[in-house]
C-alpha cells in the first residue's frame, strides 16, 4: 500500500481527473439546505469525496461513514500490493484447486469476465503478471526482456480462469496466474458505497473515487449534478462540464499513471495480447448506470481504440463515451448520445 501511495503521489493533481463543479463553493452557501461534503480522503492508492443530502450533520456524518467502510472493505480485499489480501492470496491458492472467495470478490472476477468477453480479451483481470513487469518498468526505467514477457503472457487470458457461482470458487488452470482488478475495483466500490447510503436512507448523493463517480438523486445545483471533465494536455483545465443525473462516469487517461522509457510515456493501461502499453487515446470517458461499468468499459476502450473501442460502446444500450486521441487531443470524438449529457464547451 505504501508503495502505492508513493507512486502515485507524483501525479495526484493530473489523477484527480474529475473535479465536481462549484462544489465547495456550493457547500459553503447552502449548507442549510442538507448537502454536505465529506472533503477528500486517501483511500486505494487515490482519493475519494462524497457528498450526500441529509437531514442534520449527525446523519450526513453516518452516511458518509457507511460510504467510506464500503470503499476501505473493497480496498482491504482487493488491493494486489498488500501481500495478505484477499485477492493477493488467491493469486497463490486458485491453482490447481477452486478456491472460496468472497462474494464481493466474486461478484468483481464474475463481472470482470463479461467486460473480457464483451471486449474480446481487450480488458482482462488476469493481466496481473504483465502489470507486475510494467510496475518493474516503472521503476527501472527499462524495458522487460522479450523472455520475461512471454513467460508472462502464459499466464494471462480470462478463459484460463474457472468460475463455480454457485460455491463461489475460483480456479485457474495455470500456475503462476495473477489477478488485477485495478481497472474495475474503484467503480465497484463507488457502486457500493452508494447503495450503502441508500440502505440507510440517504436520497441524494455522490461517490468520487479518484475520478470514477456516480451520482444519485437530485442534486444540489438546481436538482442537478455537474461534473467537470480535465482537458488532458492541460489538466489544470475544465473541458467540458457533463450533466449527471443517476448516471455514473470514468475517465482513463495516458497522463494519470505512466512509466518512463528512453524519454517516452508508457501508459499503465496494457494490451493483455501483446503486453504494450496503449498509446492511441490521450483520454476515454465512459458514461453508464454503474460505476464498475464506467471503470471497466474506459479500460476496455483505451485498449481497443478509437474505432474499435466507439464501435463497442454503440452496441451497449445507456453507456456513452467521450474520447480524445494522442494525436489530436484537442479534438473530441463521441458516441452520438453522449451529447445529451455535455453542458457546455
Ligand atoms: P485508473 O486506475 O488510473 O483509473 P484504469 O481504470 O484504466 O485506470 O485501470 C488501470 C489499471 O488496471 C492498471 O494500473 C492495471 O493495474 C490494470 N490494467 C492494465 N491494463 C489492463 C487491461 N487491459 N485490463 C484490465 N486491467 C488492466
Ligand atoms: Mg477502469
Amino acid at each position: 500500500m505504501t508503495n502505492k501511495l508513493q507512486n502515485v503521489g507524483k501525479y495526484i493533481a493530473p489523477a484527480v481527473f474529475l473535479c465536481v463543479l462549484g462544489g465547495l463553493m456550493w457547500y459553503q452557501s447552502h449548507q442549510h439546505h442538507g448537502y454536505y461534503n465529506s472533503g477528500y480522503r486517501s483511500v486505494m492508492g487515490t482519493f475519494a469525496q462524497v457528498t450526500v443530502a441529509a437531514a442534520s450533520e449527525e446523519q450526513a456524518h453516518s452516511f458518509i461513514t457507511a460510504a467510506f467502510a464500503e470503499m476501505d472493505k473493497v480496498n482491504r480485499i482487493m488491493n494486489d500490493w498488500d501481500p495478505n489480501s484477499e485477492i493477493s492470496q488467491l493469486t497463490q491458492t486458485a491453482y490447481p484447486e477452486p478456491k472460496v472467495v468472497s462474494p464481493e470478490l466474486f461478484e468483481v472476477i464474475a463481472a470482470s469476465v463479461e467486460y473480457s468477453k464483451l471486449s474480446e480479451g481487450a480488458f482482462d483481470i488476469t493481466v496481473g503478471p504483465e502489470t507486475q513487469l510494467w510496475r518493474q518498468m516503472q521503476k527501472t526505467g527499462q524495458k522487460p526482456s522479450p523472455e520475461a514477457l512471454t513467460t508472462a503472457r502464459a499466464k494471462v487470458g480470462y478463459e484460463k480462469v474457472t468460475l463455480n457461482p454457485a460455491e463461489k470458487t475460483v480456479q485457474f488452470a495455470v500456475e503462476g496466474m495473477k489477478l488485477d482488478v485495478g481497472a474495475i475495483a474503484k467503480g465497484y466500490a463507488v457502486d457500493i458505497a452508494m447503495e450503502a447510503m441508500r440502505t440507510q436512507g440517504a436520497v441524494a448523493g455522490m461517490v468520487d473515487l479518484g475520478g470514477n463517480v456516480r451520482c444519485f438523486g437530485p442534486g444540489p445545483a438546481g436538482g442537478n449534478w455537474y461534473i467537470g471533465l480535465r482537458d488532458p494536455r492541460h489538466t489544470e483545465k475544465t473541458l467540458i462540464k457533463l450533466r449527471l443525473n443517476e448516471m455514473a462516469v470514468a475517465t482513463s487517461g495516458d497522463y494519470e499513471r505512466y512509466a518512463v522509457v528512453d524519454g517516452q510515456p508508457q501508459s499503465h493501461i496494457l494490451n493483455p495480447k501483446t503486453s504494450e502499453s496503449v498509446k492511441e487515446l490521450a483520454s476515454v470517458t465512459i458514461i453508464a448506470p454503474t460505476a464498475m461499468q464506467a471503470d471497466a468499459l474506459s479500460t476496455a476502450v483505451s485498449v481497443l481504440g478509437k474505432e474499435k473501442g466507439l464501435a463497442l460502446i454503440e452496441k451497449i444500450p445507456g453507456v456513452e463515451a467521450i474520447v480524445m486521441t494522442s494525436a489530436q487531443p484537442d479534438q473530441r470524438i463521441e458516441t452520438p448520445g453522449a451529447k445529451q449529457f455535455i453542458e457546455m464547451d
